[in-house]
């Protein structure tokens, strides 16, 4: 028995990158997962490599009514809902005062309305499965500022704060709706980084998969009693500056 046998579960952009890893896991532990993007030749050739247990739809997810298409397919091929990863999203970076408008506009329409709507399709198809887990993928850049990040940063706190407002509302019909918050992740997203201006404690960049388990916890009944909360998995990245310590008295 996998940790989430039985369960049927949709994966946001999840051709490529965290989602394609976060889908390889669920299927591994026993879920049927649908795959949606809008990349589809790269969509469609994963999920076949997954096998019988996947399938792989195509999906705007700032756009309603490609929602509504994708959560049918679901429901016509497995015949239920009973998890989903918010987790397409992109990134762009430039001074605030150079900041592009169509560029913040995009950015909020992916990662924080396609959360929004993904939320709002979901809840009365796990309601009709009689419960389920939502899983929306925020950032570190949703617990602090940075810099040229003006639109990711304002998407990803928006993904952190209706993902409670949102659990307060579901929690009466067994759904829980958690966060997570990634730090520095080796994905195409981060491939023009420097990662040497990042102190991350732990010395170095996460895989993909090191988020994967974080998502499976959430979507497994093993967090049962987890509902509004946010799993930071960020190797000690928002927690300070990692230094060496020397003893010194009286410093005060
Ligand atoms: P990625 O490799 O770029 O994968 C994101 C996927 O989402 C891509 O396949 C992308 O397609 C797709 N996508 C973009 N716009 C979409 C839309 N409108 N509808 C459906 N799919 C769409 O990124 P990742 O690093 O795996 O990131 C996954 C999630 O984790 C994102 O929400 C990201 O913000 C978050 N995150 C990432 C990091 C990190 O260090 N990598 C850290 C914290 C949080 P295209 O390639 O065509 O855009």
């Amino acid at each position: 028995m996998g940790r989430v046998s039985e369960k049927v579960i949709l994966v946001t952009g999840g051709a490529r990158g965290m989602g394609a890893a976060h889908a390889r896991l669920l299927v591994a532990e026993g879920a049927k997962v649908v795959i949606t993007d809008i990349l589809d030749n790269e969509g469609a050739t994963f999920a076949a490599e997954l096998g019988p247990s996947a399938m792989y739809v195509h999906q705007d997810v700032a756009q309603p009514e490609e929602w509504c298409q994708a959560i049918a397919a679901v429901e016509s091929k497995f015949g239920a809902l009973h998890g989903l990863v918010n987790n397409a999203g992109i990134a762009s970076m430039a001074p605030i005062e150079l900041f592009p408008l169509e560029q913040w506009e995009k950015t909020l329409a992916v990662n924080l309305t396609g959360v929004f709507l993904g939320m709002q399709t979901a809840l009365p198809a796990m309601r009709r499965a009689g419960g389920g887990s939502i899983v929306n993928i925020s950032s570190v850049e949703g617990l602090r500022g940075s810099a040229g990040l003006h639109a990711y940063v304002a998407s990803k706190f928006g993904v952190r704060g209706i993902t409670k407002s949102a659990a307060l509302e579901a929690a009466a019909s067994g759904v829980r709706i958690n966060s997570i918050h990634p730090g520095f992740i080796n994905t195409r997203m981060t491939e023009n980084i420097d990662l040497s201006s990042f102190p991350i404690p732990l010395g170095r960049p996460a895989e993909p998969q090191e988020v994967s388990q974080a998502v499976l916890f959430l979507l497994s009944d093993e967090s049962s009693y987890f509902t509004g909360s946010e799993i930071v998995v960020d190797g000690g990245l928002t927690i300070g500056v990692p230094q060496k310590c020397q003893a010194v008295e009286n410093i005060f």
